[in-house]
């Protein structure tokens, strides 16, 4: 039987429907909006599209959305002074710095432009006092992706507590935020990664498995148990025809996607475990409008936590 889909659009939906009128009471209240200020250094494709939806989310569920572009050849002392702008700017409750940085802002430029985002205005909830009060299990701004991904399993009344998940991916933007937001869930949490030794023995012991690895299809029906929620997490552009045609049968509807755009997405799990998982999120359409949403429901909160 195929598994059941996780609709990630449409709870996505639902959950931006609730957050306006909270973002309408903060504005009634404090005589502005909520205010996300997001940083994009460089032009990649992807991160354009990423920050786009991020911002048009936002807006549109009535905060104030602010994007801070910096060139391919900015600095990272640039990058690091637009990020104290954004600190001190009473309007803006929320800082998102789109990653990747450009490379030649050097190695370790991300981690210190995280850094230097005030905890208070983490959205992305990647700032080391952040991850600290997650472990702690009483931060206010957790990483929007893992979040996201409770969230649909709550509201798709997947029971968590005394079940086991297992995580592949040990990232310290998903897997590890994830894995400790399915323990403060009371699951029996496994985590795994490029290093685990039989992996799809592990993972056929989850009744809820997480895929965050960035490899196409590499989750077979192999690692699932028959009536597994999977949660992928996995989001990888597919360009050759070979390629598509190694995930995806002829006339399939990804098939003729193909044809027309020359490129589709595909996650960490291979579509044939539809036919093993008892529920499963597509890709597209499943994590990451969550992802979006909880960028937005993040603002929310630290405009709320700010303003007290
Ligand atoms: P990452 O590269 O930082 O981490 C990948 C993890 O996978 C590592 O911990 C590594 O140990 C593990 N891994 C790699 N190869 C493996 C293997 N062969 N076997 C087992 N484990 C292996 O990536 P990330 O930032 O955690 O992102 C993971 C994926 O999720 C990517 O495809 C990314 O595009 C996607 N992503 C999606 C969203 C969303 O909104 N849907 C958000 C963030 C990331």
């Amino acid at each position: 039987m195929a598994a059941r889909r996780l609709d990630g659009t449409a709870v996505a939906a639902r959950i931006r429907e609730e957050l306006a009128p909270k973002a309408a009471a903060f504005a009634a209240r404090h005589g502005r909006p909520p205010g996300l200020g997001v940083v994009l250094a460089g032009s990649s494709a992807a991160s354009e599209i990423y920050v786009r939806n991020k911002l048009k989310t936002v807006a549109e569920a009535g905060c104030k959305a602010a994007l801070f572009r910096l060139d391919e050849s900015a600095s990272l002392d640039e990058a690091l002074a637009t990020v104290r702008s954004l600190n001190a700017d009473d309007t803006i409750d929320g800082i998102l710095v789109q990653s990747p940085l450009p490379a030649g802002m050097g190695k370790g430029a991300e981690q210190q432009v995280f850094d230097a985002v005030d905890p208070a205005k983490d959205v992305d909830g990647f700032h080391a006092i952040n991850a600290g009060l997650l472990v702690q299990k009483r931060a206010t701004l957790v990483a929007c992706t893992p979040l996201g991904c409770i969230e649909l399993l709550e509201r798709e009344a997947i029971p968590i507590a005394g079940r086991h998940a297992v995580v592949i991916g040990r990232s310290d933007i998903v897997g590890k935020p994830m894995a400790l937001l399915l323990l403060h869930r009371d699951a029996t949490v496994t985590i795994c990664h490029s290093r685990t030794t039989d992996l799809p023995a592990m993972a056929r012991q989850a009744d809820i498995l997480v895929a965050a690895i960035g490899r196409p299809g590499f989750v077979t029906k192999a690692f699932v148990k028959p009536g597994a929620t999977v949660i992928d997490v996995g989001i990888n552009r597919l360009d050759t025809a070979d390629d598509v045609a190694r995930f995806f049968a002829e006339g399939s509807a990804k098939r003729r996607q193909f044809a027309e755009k020359g490129s589709v997405l595909i996650g960490d799990v291979h579509p044939e475990v539809e036919e093993v998982a008892g529920a499963l999120t597509p890709v597209p359409g499943g994590v990451g409008p969550l992802t979006i949403a909880m960028v937005l429901r993040n603002t929310i909160a630290a405009a709320e936590a700010r303003a007290q």
